[in-house]
């Protein structure tokens, strides 16, 4: 992926590998104080929300967040992302059934719709965890959030 431009010039100044390293650790550090958070819900890892077409909603990733999961995805021996036309999220394995990256699985994916583990998060209960994300996606240069599938294929 191209980040375009560095950060800074001089001394001290990140280069864009560095910048990744440290994109990758913050945007980690977010999802475990998400996890950290005495929110209740119960993911049992049913993957009704990995089924795009079935739910009518894909879930958008900011840039950090698709670097981690591209790192993620890389980590599992693979280098690119088949296209499907079923609407299932490329990151689950069939037939397993199983998210390949869930350790690492997106904002997105954490705070779902899903119904069975307990809806949706209440905006108010991870805006400070969002707008983390949003200055990270900010300090990569990103445009916003974008779809799973396509976010994830330009990070790699
Ligand atoms: S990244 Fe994983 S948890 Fe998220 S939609 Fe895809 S398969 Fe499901």
């Amino acid at each position: 992926m191209g980040l375009g431009v560095g950060v800074c010039r001089g001394a001290g100044c990140m280069n864009q590998k560095e910048q990744i390293a440290k994109a990758i650790q913050e945007v980690s550090s977010v999802y475990q104080e998400l996890a950290a958070r005495p929110i209740e819900r119960n993911c049992i890892a049913r993957t009704e929300c990995c089924q795009f077409k079935l739910t009518g909603k894909t879930p958008y990733l900011t840039r950090g967040e698709a670097l981690l999961a591209a790192k993620a995805w890389r980590a599992t021996g693979r280098k690119k992302i088949a296209p499907r036309d079923d609407g299932v999220c490329p990151m689950l394995d069939m037939p397993s059934g199983k998210c390949l990256i869930y350790a690492n699985r997106p904002f997105a994916c954490r705070t779902h719709f899903c119904a069975a583990a307990g809806g949706p998060y209440a905006r108010r209960e991870v805006v400070d965890l969002i707008r983390r994300l949003e200055v990270i996606d900010e300090q990569l240069g990103g445009d916003g959030p974008s779809p799973l599938p396509d976010a994830i294929a330009r990070a790699l």
